[in-house]
């Protein structure tokens, strides 16, 4: 079966053709058993890593469904939930690192990502080098004992797009993991595993979910990796609720067909954006203009609706003014639901390892599914109001 058609049955083959299609919420803390003898097994089991029901935080049926379809549409051995995306990164990194590692960590990363790094990471004396988004700069920053590489792709605001595999080629060298933040793209336009990195993550929170109303987290990793998180979330108790997993799953079923129109969406807003003439720039991974963008037509097989603009420099100024006479897209951050949102973005406090030399402030669309005929309307009279 082709992908999509995968993405809308896993998990039901155990069920049978009878009965209703979606899974039950099964909501529980305690199991009981039948037996000391059943008991004994199933935490004997539980124990050697095999995913099996034991007790609420351990994971419910209901998880259980959301993280055999999130292994399907990313390619992986196992996959975990968290209550958030920012808590599934922060868990890879305590997972994997200890006192006296180094982590290598992309300059464009998510900003709470490096907060996290700057804080948690060095109170935990973890050593941690920004690299910018490049193979050579990741290898000038690689040290002996380096135990993580940490990327995104695109990069955050600016949509630089990673070579994923050479940078992949470089890790596998000397047996680092790397770990990829696959938001954008949903795990669905892309699977970072297929291309040589070895845990995927991915804030559930935007496209999966898609209607700004659920928060949560997930991490796809190999058969190589998945021990490290398992044990991590054990031991700290991380899990999430049925309600919630089931809300997830419920999006992921609908994934295809809402992104389609996200990019169509997308790539409509930012070829009218470009073609004007208060524009400067337009930033998106699909145009030519976007560095990586060779990288983006042979890694991935289409693009979300997330993507930045730069205003002409005699009107940057005017970008707050520009965002605020928005009449459709809302003013937010997290991105990937079916309303369009609009959001002012300054990357030069955001880099560290080099210095941005791009417009100085960025305007970060999020093109919702709306009729682009009327967010265009809305684009175009509010780039006239600045003009
Ligand atoms: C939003 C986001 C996250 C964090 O997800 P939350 O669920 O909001 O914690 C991580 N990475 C990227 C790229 C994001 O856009």
């Amino acid at each position: 079966m082709k992908r999509d058609t995968r993405l809308t049955r896993t998990g039901q083959e155990t069920r049978g053709a009878e009965g209703p299609i979606n899974p039950s919420i099964v909501r529980a803390s305690t199991l009981r058993f039948s037996s000391l003898e059943r008991m004994r097994d199933v935490r004997a089991r539980r124990d050697t890593g095999e995913r099996i029901f034991s007790y609420g935080a351990r994971g419910t049926p209901t998880a259980f469904e959301l993280e055999d379809a999130l292994c399907e549409l990313e390619g992986g051995a196992r996959s975990f939930l968290y209550p958030s995306g920012l808590c599934g990164i922060g868990s890879v990194f305590l997972a994997i690192l200890g006192a006296g590692d180094h982590v290598a960590v992309v300059d464009t990363v998510y900003p709470p990502v490096r907060k996290f790094c700057e804080r948690v990471l060095k109170r935990n004396r973890v050593g941690v080098s920004f690299f910018a988004p490049g193979v050579r700069s990741l290898e000038a920053v690689l040290r002996t004992d380096t135990r993580l590489v940490y990327a995104e792709s695109p990069g955050f605001g600016t949509f630089e797009i990673l070579d994923i595999p050479a940078i992949a080629e470089l890790t596998k060298r000397r047996s680092i993991p790397l770990c990829v933040d696959n938001t954008w793209s949903a795990g669905y336009f892309c699977q970072p595993l297929a291309l040589g990195a070895d845990i995927a993550v991915q804030a559930v929170t935007k496209y999966i979910c898609g209607y700004s109303d659920l928060m949560m987290g997930a991490v796809v990793a190999t058969e190589q990796w998945w021990r490290p998180l398992h044990e991590f979330g054990t031991d700290l108790g991380i899990c999430v609720s049925p309600d919630d997993a089931y809300i997830a799953l419920r999006g992921l079923r609908s994934l295809s067909a809402r992104l389609r129109r996200h990019e169509e969406n997308g790539l409509r807003l930012a070829t009218v954006l470009s073609e004007s003439d208060e524009v400067e720039r337009v930033l998106h991974p699909a145009f030519p203009s976007c560095p990586g963008h060779e990288i983006w037509k042979r890694d991935f097989s289409g693009a979300s609706g997330l993507f930045s603009i730069a205003l002409r420099p005699d009107l940057v100024d005017k970008s707050d003014q520009f965002v605020e006479s928005l009449r459709l897209f809302g003013l937010g951050s997290s991105w990937g639901g079916y309303q369009s949102l609009v959001l002012p973005i300054d990357p030069s406090p955001l880099r560290t390892a080099t210095a941005w030399t791009g417009a100085r402030r960025l305007v970060r669309i999020s093109a919702g599914l709306e009729d682009p005929d009327d967010l265009i309307e809305d684009l175009k009279t509010a780039l006239a109001a600045i003009a």
